[in-house]
């Protein structure tokens, strides 16, 4: 079997973010396969858990999608203070594999952002690594490449006010409440994060479950500024009519944007200021397209703008719109960076401090776990394309590994039971499986 297709069949999609499947960015050429391993999300630490415990696997699926698509070399950009973690893999580096040390700033692990920092190349807005002779991959989906047998688990973090700030692989399926039910959270009144500080999501329902993009959960107190963030971003009226009435145009939130000074065209100030002409809560009539190529880091709106206001909110509201009107941006290109840029990162140290999270660490060591889940939901869509078509019915023995959904030769991953047990349920969105025995 081909390496494409080894992958599609194991159903690899990109752990760390949207989960474009693996098995597409590898059949291509590409003279560079870049790792993602900047990490820069606030707390998160399960790549760097995965260096140190699965380096051999993480150097297997490394070399494997170098030969794939036949790179001359392979950099690792991990962020240079992590010292004992690049000596270690310094020590055993593959041919043709470098380290790119990174600085500790936000959003580094952008992939377009992470680029730059390692290559001195910049992707042109819109267009895709692989355009510049480029593919990325994250640490987790190289691991998941180069372990034996399809994906079944996930390596999630759990942090913020828990007893147990730990890293654990755990079964695809499992739900957040259980999950929770062995972090121990040490408050009672509690919000939780699904993600990163800066891009994650407020969990509404704890029955919600993991599937191959799911990164961590962070526990917080209700009134912490990052959940009343995310309580005023989604309200798309509040955004605009306070933006609208409190924006000065000071543009700080454009000049500090990663998107823009890598010299993309996105400038957050004008969605602001765009904001001025339509009514509170209504769509302007033409959205700013040069909102497409906004990332959604989030930075224009919990560090840099001194009002406390929502440009990426806003960015993401004319995206959206655009994308349905199918307007295309046609204003001016530029391939040349900002030349302030290298003096314009946002320090990591600085954005805990700004959203209160000092008192965590960014640690949790990979620990054996003893979470038995009474039932495994697996969704049939955890990838970007459409959902998987189940392959097995009510009633039916599976087994751990075992494929219970397919894509066939549409765009999306394959699903696999993520324990040995019955199926209990199948619907349009996903089968559920009661397991035989423990999953851990
Ligand atoms: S930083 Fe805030 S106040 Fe300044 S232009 Fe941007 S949204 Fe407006
Ligand atoms: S979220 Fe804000 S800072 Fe981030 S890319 Fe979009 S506009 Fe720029």
């Amino acid at each position: 079997m081909d390496l494409q297709n080894l992958i599609k069949e194991k159903g690899v999609v990109g752990a760390g973010g949207a989960g474009f499947p693996t098995h597409v960015k590898v059949g291509s050429s590409a003279h560079t396969v870049l790792v993602n391993a900047a990490e820069c999300e606030p707390l998160l630490h399960k790549d760097k858990q995965l260096l140190f415990h699965r380096t051999g696997a993480f150097f297997k699926g490394l070399e494997m999608v170098m030969a794939g698509v036949q790179a001359q070399k392979g950099i690792i950009g991990i962020k240079k203070k992590h010292t004992a973690l690049i000596d270690m893999l310094e020590s055993s580096l593959p041919a043709n594999v470098d380290i790119c040390r990174v600085d500790d700033f936000y959003p580094a692990g952008d992939e377009i952002t992470l680029i730059r920092e390692t290559t001195g190349t910049i992707v042109p807005p819109g267009e895709l690594p692989i355009s510049r002779g480029i593919v990325v991959n994250n640490v987790e989906s190289l691991v998941n490449i180069g372990t034996d047998g399809p994906v079944t688990t996930k390596f999630i973090n759990l942090a913020g006010d828990v007893e147990n700030r730990h890293t654990l692989e755990v079964p695809l399926g499992v739900s957040f409440a259980d999950l929770l039910a062995y972090a121990k959270p040490t408050l009672s009144d509690y919000a939780v994060i699904e993600g990163g500080p800066m891009m994650g999501s407020i969990v509404t329902d704890m029955e919600s479950v993991v599937t191959k993009t799911t990164a961590a959960l962070i526990v917080l107190p209700k009134d912490h500024v990052l959940i009343r963030k995310y309580t005023d971003m989604a309200s798309e009226e509040r955004v605009n009519r306070i933006g609208k009435a409190a924006c000065d145009q000071c543009t700080f939130c454009t000049e500090l944007c990663p998107r823009y000074l890598l010299g993309h065209p996105i400038q957050p100030h004008r969605a602001m200021r765009s904001l001025v002409f339509h009514h509170s809560g209504d769509q302007p009539a033409r959205p700013e397209t040069h909102a497409l190529y906004c990332c959604q880091c989030n930075l224009c709106s919990f560090v840099s703008c001194p009002e406390g206001l929502y440009p990426s909110q806003v960015c993401i509201n004319n995206r959206k719109q655009a994308l349905a009107q199918k307007a295309e941006y046609e204003g001016p290109l530029s391939n040349q960076g900002h030349p302030l840029a290298q003096f314009r990162k946002t320090p990591s140290r600085r954005l805990k401090t700004m959203l209160d999270l000092n008192r965590f660490p960014d640690t949790g060591e990979l620990t054996d776990h003893s979470i038995s889940p009474e039932s495994l939901t697996l969704k049939l869509q955890q990838h970007i394309g459409g959902p998987a078509g189940p392959v097995v019915s009510v009633g039916e023995s599976v087994e751990k590994g075992q494929k219970i959904a397919t894509m066939g030769d549409a765009l999306g991953s394959e699903i696999h039971s993520s324990a040995n047990g019955t199926v209990t349920r199948v619907d349009d969105t996903c089968i559920v499986i009661t397991p035989s025995e423990q999953t851990n």
